[in-house]
């Protein structure tokens, strides 16, 4: 008998369920959008409440679609956006503030204040992460702040307080499991990267009382079930943060396998094996535990991948959609010396400069918009040879003999093949475009026995097309050597030119 498995994927702009059988075919895939909240320039909140109805509705959907019902499910597998930080009542399972989201910027005074005190080194040794207002502990900071009496109710154990994973299980569960995993605790700036548990010198150095935070497990554990929600015993099989998810769905289990996604931002993932690697730049953190054991991984964040297609279409109006891109970047046998720096709120990985701002370069009177279309392409490409750079000249043992690509912008053929050109390895498009809902619901079939071992697993992720590297070394290092020259210069900007904003 067929075996189903309920796929759910809470996102920054919404949520997803999907429903797959034992053969990953789609039967039934729903979504809807959240609300953004802007209290303030740069502050971002979505409201707790919100989340769970809109994921419970878009759950009833998908399995209607799927025509099936709950009771018919072997497993439930849980992916969602990581580091955004709640708080709520113990008895009421009321929050007391909105869900204070990852990219939001409203805790920079927080996380400075703890840098001021002379804490930075400790929190990045503990934690591998270098402080910042990103991660989950300064947004818990600041809802027990901004929240009259909430430090002392934190204190008597009436709050409890956790990332979007916990927050959906505690409610799923019928408020019975109270749990998160390694991949979305160690992006908590809380966990400790080596004894995989909430570090306690930081907790007091941040105020937040332990006893608000989940049970830490691994990420295939069976945590609780359904039946409280939708009246049927089905397991929560499976809990990842939604890179490492993405890791995972792209097969990535041995030392070395990464996957690079091209969404609005970028992010490239590398499995380093089971201890944690520190290269500069890039950010440790777990990828996950299964099976009994633990994977470590290694992270390079870039702010502006495809949406610098969005800039090109919306603000400069160069484009009418972003897969247009690739036909005009098609048109020019080169950008002729144009690189495209898109530092439009400063570089990211490796390169970690806030001051930094974009530039286009090099242009002549013979410069038309397909080399800047051209050029905003290219530098999708660049960025990952950054981090991949970033990741190789860093470790000693690190080989990435392929790279497995997945987000909105990989439908993009040429920027597919520029990539195997200009990094010179194989770059290889997974017939499942959805890698992270994918990789979590994989993981589910795995701990509820719906597959039997990880190499099953990894029968299951197939090759759309691999690309292969088909430029001289000599050409790509030439381009890229262009590249980093244009890089340099957007550096420090808005320090040296304050009305850059
Ligand atoms: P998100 O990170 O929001 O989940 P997606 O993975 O859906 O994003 O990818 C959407 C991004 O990919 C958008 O920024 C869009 O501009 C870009 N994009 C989509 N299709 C293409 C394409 N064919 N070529 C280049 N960029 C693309």
């Amino acid at each position: 008998m067929a075996k189903y498995i309920l796929g759910i994927d809470e996102g920054t702009t919404g949520a997803r369920a999907f429903v797959i059988d034992d053969q990953c075919t789609v039967l039934g895939l729903a979504a809807s959008e959240l609300t953004q909240h802007y209290p303030r320039p740069g502050w971002i909140e979505h409201d707790p409440m919100e989340i769970l109805s809109v994921q419970l509705e878009v759950i009833r959907a998908a399995l209607r679609q799927a025509k099936l019902q709950p009771s018919d499910l072997t497993a439930v597998a849980l992916t969602n956006q990581r580091e955004t930080g709640i708080v709520w009542e113990k008895d009421t399972g009321r929050p007391i503030y909105n869900a204070v989201v990852w990219a939001s910027r409203q805790t920079v005074d927080v996380v400075e204040r703890w840098v001021d005190k002379g804490h930075g080194d400790m929190i990045e040794q503990r934690t591998g992460l270098i402080p910042d207002a990103y991660y989950t502990a300064s947004k818990i900071r600041f809802i027990l702040d901004a929240v009259p009496g909430a430090q002392e109710r934190a204190e008597r154990g009436e709050l409890l307080a956790g990332t979007v994973d916990t927050w959906l299980i505690w409610n799923l569960t019928g408020r019975k499991s109270f749990v998160t995993e390694y991949s979305n605790a160690s992006r908590t700036m809380m966990f400790n990267l080596e004894t995989r548990e909430w570090d306690d010198d930081l907790l007091a150095v941040y105020d937040i009382p332990k006893r608000m935070l989940a049970e830490i497990v691994p990420s295939d554990t069976i945590v609780g079930d359904i039946g409280a929600t939708f009246g049927a015993d089905v397991p929560i099989a499976s809990n990842l943060g939604d890179q490492q998810a993405g890791l995972f769905g792209q097969a990535a289990f041995a030392p070395g396998q990464s996957k690079m996604t091209y969404g609005t931002a970028g992010v490239l993932n590398i499995n380093c094996g089971e201890q944690p690697q520190r290269i500069a730049g890039l950010t440790p953190s777990m990828a996950w535990g299964v099976q009994g054991k633990v994977a470590y991984e290694i992270e390079g964040v870039l702010f502006a991948m495809g949406k610098t297609m969005q800039w090109l279409r919306d603000d400069l109006k160069l484009i009418h959609a972003a897969p247009d891109s690739e036909w005009y970047a098609g048109q020019v046998p080169s950008t002729d010396g144009v690189y495209l720096i898109p530092a439009f709120t400063g570089l990211s990985a490796p390169d970690w400069d806030p001051y930094a701002r974009a530039a286009i370069i090099g242009m002549s009177n013979a410069t038309t918009r397909l080399h800047i279309i051209r050029a905003a392409v290219e530098s999708m490409v660049f960025q990952t040879r950054d981090v991949v750079e970033a990741a190789l000249t860093g470790s000693d043992n690190i080989r990435i003999p392929e790279l497995r690509v997945d987000g909105g912008a990989v439908k993009n053929n040429f920027l597919c093949q520029l990539q195997a050109d200009v990094l010179g390895i194989p770059v290889v498009r997974p017939q499942i475009a959805e890698a992270t809902v994918f990789g979590t619901m994989l993981m589910a079939g795995l701990s509820t026995g719906v597959f039997s071992t990880l190499d099953e697993v990894a029968g299951m992720w197939r090759e759309d097309r691999r690309f292969e590297p088909n430029m001289s070394r000599d050409q790509a290092d030439s381009m890229y050597a262009g590249w980093r020259a244009a890089r340099e210069l957007t550096k420090g900007w808005a320090r040296n030119v304050p009305s850059a904003g």
